[in-house]
């Protein structure tokens, strides 16, 4: 029999997410990003399932010619640009989008052999101080972009460290720098994430970048994905091993850290860090067994970890443990976990066997 840690990818639902990124933005283009695997959800069958996306970002070459040799005609956006001068040949033979973002980015582009024509994302640092350049020196730069003859056409772009938390006036300050920064200079433009787009009306604009949720986690601090309406794409599974009944007082679990408080019944389930399920999950972090809630007690192993089952035995090997998606919000678990549903889904290992529905 084969591992039982499954990811179930349910495409309907990530269509259903797609339609809401739809509603809220209906008059901006949609960039669906689909960096780092489609955020561990598998990239083609992602891309595949996104028609109406009216281009991709990812975070590399890698990621973009495997869309490109999957037959998608679509823009591509590279959201970091290029990492060195040698990536000019391949974006422009695989006909990609490059965001450029720093000072090396425009000299490599300046000095390298651009085989054809090729669409530029200027990325504009309206205050996350990460990437961008500074909106002082805008009109400069989209000058020297200009005297590049293979530079088609120029995109504005920027992106917010805080539009999460509704009452961070940042973001606003953000809008109105980029904004101010680009009022003498033509061209499409480009703001909000998933929170931007949810949050911030004013940051839609001509094309919106939805990341995680299109993937069913919730965007906002202090929103449910469920009051968003957002429908969890990934559901993570797997089985229990080994139920075993223990007394009160016994240790569980490396360290011996966690003992029983009563005699009780301890699950053991096929999943660890070594399939991406995090390690600094403490007891307590919640999962489902047979649907109903419980809790997982001890540390997590490299394969295994063990949960609560209480002082009946209502569980038995084989049934299934859910680790999050339908039924419980992979939010409720990142909190547990202190991080957030984007690591805890980028880390979902290759030996976990994925499968799609539509
Ligand atoms: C990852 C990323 C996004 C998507 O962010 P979410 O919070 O997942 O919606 C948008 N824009 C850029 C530049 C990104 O790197």
């Amino acid at each position: 029999m084969s591992r039982p840690a499954r990811a179930r990818i349910n495409l309907q639902a990530l269509q259903h997410n797609f339609s809401l990124v739809q509603q809220a933005a209906p008059d901006s283009r949609i960039m669906a990003i689909i960096k780092a695997n489609a955020y561990g959800h598998g990239l083609i069958s992602i891309a595949q399932s996104l028609p109406a996306a009216a281009a991709f970002g990812v975070s590399c070459l890698d990621e973009a010619i495997a869309l490109r040799e999957a037959g998608f005609d679509r823009r591509i956006v590279l959201l970091e640009g290029l990492f060195g001068p040698d990536d000019i040949s391949l974006v422009c033979g695989y006909r990609l989008d490059v965001v450029v973002h720093h000072e090396s980015q425009l000299q490599w582009l300046a000095q390298g052999q651009l085989l054809r024509s090729l669409d530029v994302w200027l990325k504009i640092d309206s205050g996350m101080h990460r990437l961008g350049f500074d909106p002082g020196s805008i009109g400069d730069i989209v000058s020297r972009l200009q005297q590049i003859p293979q530079v088609q056409t120029v995109r504005y772009m920027t992106h917010f460290p805080c539009a999460d938390d509704l009452d961070n006036a940042d973001t606003h300050q953000q809008i109105e720098t980029f904004n101010a920064a680009l009022a003498a200079v033509e061209g499409e433009r480009s703001l909000a994430n998933s929170a931007g787009l949810l949050g911030w009306p004013a940051a839609r604009a001509d094309w919106v970048r939805p990341g995680i949720m299109l993937y069913g986690g919730s965007p906002l601090g202090g929103r449910t994905a469920e009051s968003l309406g957002l429908q969890p794409v990934m559901t993570l599974s797997t089985r229990l091993i080994a139920v075993n009944a223990l007394k009160q007082g016994d240790a569980v679990g490396y360290g011996g850290d966690w003992r029983c408080p009563s005699d009780r019944y301890i699950g053991v389930a096929a999943i660890g860090y070594g399939d991406g399920y995090p390690r600094h999950a403490p007891t307590g972090t919640p999962l489902r067994v047979n649907g109903r809630a419980a809790s997982l007690v001890g540390r997590v192993s490299m394969d295994m970890i063990s949960i609560d089952l209480g002082d009946e035995p209502t569980a038995q090997v084989g049934d299934e443990v859910v680790l999050w998606g339908e039924g419980l919000p992979i939010d409720e678990v990142a909190a547990s976990a202190t991080t957030i549903s984007y690591e805890l889904l980028c880390s979902v290992g290759s030996r976990v066997q994925f499968s799609y529905s539509s």
